[in-house]
């Protein structure tokens, strides 16, 4: 993924410089020169650039550096907070409101995901308790519609659409009545990207503005898209007016400088990105956060939101923490937890440090891994599955019986059994600490 390649080459210039012998402002200047040869590479517009390497100049201004002060930390600290700069308009995005009906238009150009990123959207919401419903008044392209019917579908969410009204404005009004009189509370309306004229799609988005008065107008943008995205985003933005952005397709191999342009170009937040073709695969998206993520540096409070709006059913597993006990059962629904968390490249990506690591890990191979041990403990009876593991040291043919029922090895149970045990020993120490580990929230 480009952006993080972008991340790398950052990291990097500061880390040398920050390691290196002489800390002098011509190693400085280097440094600066190469943060933003990455950016233009990138496709970040240039006179944004220009900008940036102006003001870490200025924040860090080495004539006026008293001796001894801590050079290193002070770059750090500018550099970071010039990248958060470049993607924070300092504009707040509209936040809908439970128990009422928020209504979210989507425009954008056929392509961009809109109609993906509409499901994940109302997922992401419904996930956090929102009754949440989907409108198709795309009614140019053929097939728009019978799309979205699937994906709702696969996701368990209420959709509106039609298959013989032609006319957008209408099929968008009477879905966006429909699910206000059945209270839903967001209802996300997903409108055609592409027209015989430029001019008649910018006019059928202004009807359909004013046919269902959207709370939230969202441009989605195709990260792939480079230098165009400033010009287009203009011109979304004089039609439309609209108040958030979500960037698609930031796990593709496009730089993804040119759409992150667009929010300094129109003022406007990224409230999301779109990280991938499945469902889950969507984040919100916070200026700190993602700069964090970008330097390898983690993203702990994305995690956190993460695990928790998966509701995660951890009940038993920390009432038997809590007793100081943790059976191959409880390791089983981590393992199990995990892998409706998504990819793990992704988790790591949130966890600090992880993410170098995992840089040479293979999705595939951990999740295989992961599943390979969910077997073994599939093929284990009740009585072995409550218990801490022992029963296997006291007769080991129960391994060699599990390892042939699972498909594994006698090697692969092992390890599971020396996992569970670390996990155990783990649950020993936490007896009695419940207090600690919720505050962490990742638990609760
Ligand atoms: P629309 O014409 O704007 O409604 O675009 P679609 O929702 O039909 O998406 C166009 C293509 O982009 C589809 O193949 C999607 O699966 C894909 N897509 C959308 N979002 C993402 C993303 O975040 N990552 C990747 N890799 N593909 C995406």
């Amino acid at each position: 993924m480009v952006l993080q390649d972008l991340g790398r080459r950052i990291n990097a210039a500061v880390n040398d410089l920050t390691r290196s012998a002489t800390l002098d402002e011509k190693a400085f200047d280097g440094m600066i020169k190469e943060i933003c040869n990455a950016l233009v590479e990138a496709d970040v517009n240039i006179k944004l650039v220009a900008g940036l390497r102006n003001s870490i100049k200025k924040t860090v201004n080495f004539k006026e550096l008293a001796p001894g002060v801590n050079k290193k930390r002070i770059i750090q600290k500018a550099v970071f907070d010039e990248l958060v700069k470049l993607v924070d308009p300092h504009n707040t995005p509209y936040q809908p409101k439970k128990g009422k009906s928020n209504v979210i238009m989507f425009v954008g150009l056929q392509g961009a995901g809109k109609t993906t990123t509409c499901t994940k959207l109302a997922r992401w919401y419904q996930a956090r308790g929102f009754k949440t419903a989907l409108v198709c008044a795309d009614t140019f392209r053929a097939g728009a519609f019978d799309q979205l019917k699937q994906n709702a579908t696969k996701a368990k969410i209420p959709y509106y659409g039609s298959l013989t009204q032609t006319d957008p404005v209408i099929v968008a009004r009477e879905g966006v009545d429909k699910f206000k009189k059945e209270k839903f509370e967001i209802i996300i309306v997903d409108t055609s990207g592409r027209h015989r004229q430029e001019q008649d799609l910018f006019d059928e988005m202004v009807q359909i503005q004013k046919a269902v008065s959207p709370h939230q107008t969202i441009m989605v943008l195709d990260s792939s898209i480079g230098q165009a995205a400033e010009a287009q985003s203009r011109a979304f933005k004089e039609t439309a007016d609209y108040g958030a952005i979500i960037i698609t397709k930031t796990d593709g191999a496009a730089a993804g400088g040119g759409a992150i342009s667009a929010v300094a170009a129109t003022h406007t937040p990224i409230v999301f990105i779109g990280t991938g073709e499945h469902l889950l695969d969507l984040e919100k998206f916070n200026p700190e956060s993602f700069v964090s993520k970008l330097l390898g540096m983690g993203d702990m409070a994305g995690l956190v939101e993460h695990v928790q709006s998966l509701k995660l059913d951890q009940k038993d597993t920390m009432k038997h923490i809590a007793e100081g006990q943790f059976t191959i059962r409880d390791l089983r629904d981590q393992f199990n937890n995990i892998m409706k968390m998504g990819p793990l490249s992704k988790m790591a990506g949130m966890i600090p440090g992880l993410s170098g690591m995992m840089g040479q890990m293979d999705d595939d191979e951990g999740s295989m891994k992961l599943k390979r041990m969910i077997y073994i403990c599939d093929s284990m009876t009740a009585k072995e599955l409550d218990s801490d593991g022992k029963i296997f040291v006291d007769q080991p043919s129960r391994m060699t019986r599990v390892a042939k029922g699972s498909g594994t090895s006698v090697r692969e149970v092992e390890e599971l059994l020396s996992q569970q045990k670390v996990m155990g020993g783990m649950a020993k120490k936490f007896k009695g600490g419940m207090q600690n580990m919720q505050k962490w929230g990742v638990w609760t």
